[in-house]
């Protein structure tokens, strides 16, 4: 086994995916390691990503990769009104449902066709530090553990993510920051095979919403995301998603359950340290509004690689040397609509169910194609003064700047 490498990748996840790819067409060598038997799977994901987005990275994805297409999304408000707005408007996760299981294992197999390293069933356990520096990491894989030395360790271990904590980053999300959520893979639906559904509402998803994302055939994603701190006492995300289903699909058939946690936080304050490049879930960079993270995951893993080959070519792995790749995704589309979502989110999270039905009604009658954040924020301080009033005039005004 080779123990010494350019990059060590840490997830094999989208974001650690492209990374991998990334550096080894650079030149890099390159291993990327994964503590699953499998990638891909088991998917904890609704598996909507948007189309655009997809398409910054694969112009023409491969047709086995998409489950649906999706050509509008359908939000519903608590009293049950429908707003309809279009992918471009629905956010980074309406476009394409994807499958995962095959995506995923694809990326890898990209990185290893290029000429990555790949390791299944291997988990970094802890880095190795030098001076400070993180310089590598054992690997345990069926109970042996092997020193593999990197002058750059990508952390890309998702929204579980330890290896930043175990290099001295503070990784840690307030509990009100996370959602939990469940989903099953849901047969016998009749639904709109091109339409994803969003319902809001304290009763049907506390401080989160339910999703409805096909995959053809009438199969779905249908999952739900709660924040911990609204939901009744002993009730669990599972216990409104089946609530859910029991009147929406009476007849439905639950196929696959999953649970996972999504953080609706910040991002790190910082993303880099000396040998260490953060990125995807791991550097909480999924979107706080939606709890999307596929596009940002995959957008950090190629930036990440990228300033990668750079500090490596200029012999300096600092901190200094890396912080170009914090800089740069901040001041990004993604960085900047992780900034106004949050803002969105706080606000969100907040409302009741009320104030959520005047909103829904609201956007519902801005023309579409004047539909954009800017529009939706006047519409509703228009037609809900009482909101402005609510939220004050800062965050107001910090949103709009964030626009
Ligand atoms: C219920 C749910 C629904 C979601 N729906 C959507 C959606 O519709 N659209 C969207 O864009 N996003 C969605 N997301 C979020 C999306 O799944 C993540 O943002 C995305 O997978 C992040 O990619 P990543 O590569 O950063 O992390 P991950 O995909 O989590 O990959 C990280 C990998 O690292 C591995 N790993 C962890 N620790 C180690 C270690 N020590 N050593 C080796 N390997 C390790 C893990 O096993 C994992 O495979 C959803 C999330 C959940 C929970």
């Amino acid at each position: 086994m080779k123990t010494s490498y350019d990059v060590l990748v840490v997830g094999g996840g989208p974001s650690g995916a492209i990374a991998a790819k990334t550096a080894v067409e650079a030149g890099l060598s390159t291993l990327l390691v994964e503590k699953r038997p499998a990638i891909g799977a088991p998917v904890r994901c609704a598996e909507g990503v948007g189309k655009e987005l997809l398409h910054q990275f694969f112009p023409d994805p491969d047709p086995k990769w998409i489950a649906a297409e999706i050509d509008k999304a359908h939000i519903i408000s608590p009293d049950g009104h429908l707003l309809t707005l279009s992918p471009q408007h629905a956010g980074a996760e309406v476009g394409y449902c994807l499958d995962r299981k095959i995506f995923d294992r694809e990326l890898v197999w990209q990185a290893s066709n290029a000429g990555a390293d790949v390791m299944v069933k291997t988990r970094a356990c802890a880095p190795i530090m030098k001076d400070g520096a993180v310089c590598g990491a054992k690997l345990e894989q069926n109970g042996t553990v092997t020193n593999v030395s990197a002058r750059i360790t990508i952390a890309a271990d998702g929204v579980e993510s330890k290896f930043s904590r175990w290099c001295g980053i503070d990784t840690t999300v307030p509990l009100r920051e996370i959602e939990t959520g469940a989903q099953y893979l849901m047969t016998n639906l009749n639904i709109d095979n091109h339409a994803t559904e969003f319902y809001v509402g304290n009763k049907v998803a506390p401080g989160g919403y339910v999703w409805v994302f096909p995959k053809g055939n009438g199969a779905a994603n249908v999952g739900i995301g709660v924040a911990g701190d609204k939901t009744s006492p002993g009730a669990h995300a599972i216990h409104y998603l089946n609530k859910f289903i029991n009147q929406k699909f009476p007849d439905g058939k639950k196929i696959e359950l999953v649970a996972g946690g999504v953080s609706i936080c910040q991002p790190l304050d910082c993303t880099v340290a000396d040998g260490l490049l953060i990125a995807g879930d791991a550097a909480r960079v999924s979107d706080p509004l939606t709890g999307g993270g596929i596009y940002n995951g995959m957008y950090t893993g190629k930036l990440a690689a990228e300033v990668a080959t750079k500090a490596i070519a200029a012999d300096d792995v600092s901190k200094a040397g890396l912080m170009p790749y914090d800089e740069q995704w901040r001041v990004s589309y993604m960085g900047k609509a992780i900034a106004r979502n949050y803002i969105i989110k706080e606000m969100f999270i907040s409302m009741t169910d009320d104030e959520l039905d005047s909103v829904v009604h609201s956007a519902s009658e801005i023309v579409m194609e004047e539909f954009n954040t800017l529009q939706l924020m006047k519409s509703l301080i228009k037609s809900n003064p009482a909101l402005a009033l609510k939220f004050g005039k800062t965050a107001v005004k910090n949103l709009i700047d964030a626009i």
